[in-house]
């Protein structure tokens, strides 16, 4: 890995609300919650912030609100290295949100996309010098579809690799499946994009049959026990999870895709560049929140496992 990879990631920013109580209030009940957090954000943000702090010249197209989440966001991305004067300020909705309760037995969220679904064909258009600087672009589904296919398209014209993370899980249409050279789902993703895996022996023939549709390499990323990949030519594997002293498992996948497309930028094979994924994942879910348990190149190089 010797040049700097130079990386476009187009897709969502967040304010994460998180919000501790002991049990949810019932319905039309008031309570009293131990905490309250303001953390940044949304797969896109948090993949782009994991880049820069692997070193990765990175830069984000994207949408936030003209309000005080937007301009925190922004502050704390440029501060990570993040490139963010492709993220536009849109005056027609506020920053996406995700509202997070945090009870002692079930966690419940909602997301409020905002902005994000502002971010539209023509953003892409508007940033298509960012592409075409890029070695890599990944993407994730937290913005329109409309939008996600008209980047990967403007990317494969371009002749750049492309990373797709199906996250959250969306059907894909087959004419999108076609351009994707790493499609990166998680075995709950992997059900919804290439049908049936209630087994895991059910994983691999999955991710082959996602292959005769076209997606030229798969990586499923399985939690704990590491992540499974067949490649383009044919061949799969499987590589262990690293054991480590679990914090948070937040932005665990956002840190292996993260990971994924440094490695792939930087030139590595695809059996390396999911051991290294796996390893930055490992390290980000030994800390608290998605961005700030983000590990820098050296502890990623150094880490042993
Ligand atoms: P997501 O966060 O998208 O649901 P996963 O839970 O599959 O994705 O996790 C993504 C990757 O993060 C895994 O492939 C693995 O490398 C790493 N990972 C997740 N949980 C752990 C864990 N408890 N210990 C070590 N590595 C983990």
């Amino acid at each position: 890995m010797s040049k700097q990879p130079k990386i476009a990631v187009i897709g969502s920013l967040n304010m994460d609300i998180v919000v501790e109580v002991d049990t949810p209030p019932q319905a039309g009940e008031t309570k009293f919650g131990s905490s309250v957090r303001f953390v940044p954000g949304g797969k896109g943000a948090n993949q782009a912030y994991a880049l820069a702090k692997l070193g990765a010249n990175t830069t984000m197209v994207g949408a936030v609100g003209q309000d005080a989440f937007g301009d925190q966001i922004i502050g704390a991305m440029r501060q990570a290295g993040v490139h963010m004067d492709s993220v536009k300020r849109v005056a027609e909705a506020p920053t996406g949100v995700a509202s997070i309760l945090l009870a002692e037995q079930d966690n419940r969220i909602i997301v409020i996309p905002g902005a994000n679904g502002l971010c539209m064909p023509s953003d892409v258009d508007a940033n298509i010098d960012v592409i075409a600087n890029a070695d890599v672009v990944l993407v994730q589904l937290e913005i329109p579809m409309e939008t996600v296919i008209h980047a990967v398209r403007a990317a494969k014209r371009l002749g750049k690799t492309v990373i797709v993370n199906p996250a959250p899980a969306r059907a894909l249409p087959e004419t999108l499946l076609r351009e994707i050279d790493y499609l990166t789902p998680n075995q709950i993703e992997l059900g919804v994009v290439g049908g049936n895996v209630a087994a895991e022996e059910d994983v691999v023939e999955a991710m082959r049959g996602l292959q005769r549709q076209g997606v030229r390499n798969v990586v499923t990323t399985l939690g704990a026990k590491g992540c499974a990949f067949v490649d383009e030519n044919g061949e799969s594997g499987f590589v262990a999870g690293y054991k480590v002293d679990v914090v948070d498992t937040t932005g665990a996948g956002d840190a292996f895709n993260a990971g994924l497309a440094y490695a792939i930028a930087s030139g590595s094979e695809l059996p390396d560049a999911v051991r290294f994924a796996g390893k930055v994942a490992a390290l980000s879910v030994t800390k608290f929140g998605a961005q700030g348990g983000m590990p820098d190149l050296r502890s990623v190089l150094d880490f042993r496992g």
